[in-house]
């Protein structure tokens, strides 16, 4: 009878997770030098930092020398920020569930690259949420990965796995990094001759904390499920005043952010100065005649206009356009601070 070929008798192929930072090309690297074949992940979504983060992902993985595959998984990926089952960090930053998702979504790729097991640039101790020792065991037992799941920077302090125990890669291969100092990190870039990365950015735009403020706002106003990937972009932009309960007022600080705001104005109405410069404004909800003149008003805050004459407004709502002239108000108008999200 013909003898079923085990595991370690295939040539091993592993699935590493590119974050586009040092730690996870190092781990890239590590496992290449010992002669593996990797193809590197990359796993788009809405807080990742795009095309720009896209770009030093395929960087690293031309400088690896490796194949890299892209998946975007943005609107997956906000069911868990709407609902983390392990809560947030300081921010709204669901760090134990994101890495869960993506290491599921790497146990797909692994799967269907028949790949053996997965490489993540994860360091013991360097982030108080998702990389203390118990978070990194939740993350490999609900990623479903198990022992397949690599950490070649932290590895020899973390118990085997199924590459080491299968011989493909031996111990003094792996390392026994821990903490938040990036000194052994950088020490091994320059090993690996890794000269071009990127400063840690110390988490996405989920961990900021003004943006974590505006999340908040928009799931207590509207509860998390109705919050859309275009709110969520939108949570981004200009400054943001919540004047009412079902009304927000959206004010571009710049031409970038005019020009984003009138991308993203679906189903807002949009307040635009006619006769003085100014920026461009959203409001969103349903605001009251009382409070659409607040909204003007405050637009006109942001005006170049020196006193409280009024000024002209053109008002674009469901298809209908009319002009409003509306004094600003006040620079030091108490409520403008207490409206701010
Ligand atoms: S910082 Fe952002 S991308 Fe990184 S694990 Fe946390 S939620 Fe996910």
């Amino acid at each position: 009878m013909k003898k079923m070929k085990s595991e370690n008798e295939y040539h091993p192929r592993a699935i590493a997770l590119l974050s586009g930072g040092l730690d996870s090309s190092l781990a890239a690297a590590v496992v290449t030098r010992v002669g593996i074949e990797v193809i590197g992940l990359h796993v788009v979504h809405l807080f990742g930092g795009g095309h720009r983060r896209a770009a030093q992902v395929a960087h690293t993985a031309t400088q690896l020398g490796i194949p890299l595959r892209t998946i975007d998984r943005s609107e997956q990926h906000l069911a868990v920020v709407r609902h983390p089952r392990h809560g947030y960090g300081a921010g709204v930053n669901p760090c134990i569930d994101c890495r869960i998702f993506m290491l599921r979504t790497a146990k797909q790729v692994m799967e269907a690259e028949r790949a053996q097991f997965v490489i993540t640039g994860e360091v013991v101790g360097q982030r108080p949420m998702s990389q203390h020792r118990h978070a990194l065991e939740i993350v490999a037992t609900e990623s479903g990965l198990g022992d397949r799941l690599l950490r070649p920077l932290s590895a020899n302090l973390l118990p085997d796995t199924l590459p080491v125990r299968e011989g493909w890669i031996s111990r003094d291969a792996l390392y026994a990094i821990s903490g938040r100092s990036r000194a052994p990190q950088r020490a091994l870039a320059r090993e690996f001759g890794i000269t071009d990365y990127p400063q840690p950015a110390g988490g996405c735009l989920l961990t900021d904390k003004s943006y974590a403020a505006r999340v908040r706002d928009a799931f207590h106003q509207r509860g998390a499920d109705a919050v859309t990937a275009a709110d969520f972009i939108l949570l981004r932009y200009g400054r943001q005043f919540r004047i009412g309960d079902n009304v927000k007022v959206i004010i571009g600080r710049n031409e970038e952010e005019n020009e984003a705001l009138s991308r993203l104005a679906a189903g807002k109405i949009v307040i635009d100065p006619t006769a003085v410069m100014g920026p461009l404004a959203l409001v969103e909800g349903n605001p009251d005649p009382q409070q659409l003149r607040i909204a003007i008003a405050l637009a006109g805050r942001y005006c170049d206009h020196v006193d409280t004459t009024p000024i002209a407004f053109t008002i674009f709502r469901a298809g209908r356009t009319e002009t409003m002239s509306v004094p600003p108000l006040a620079r030091d108008d108490s409520r403008i601070a207490a409206w701010r999200i």
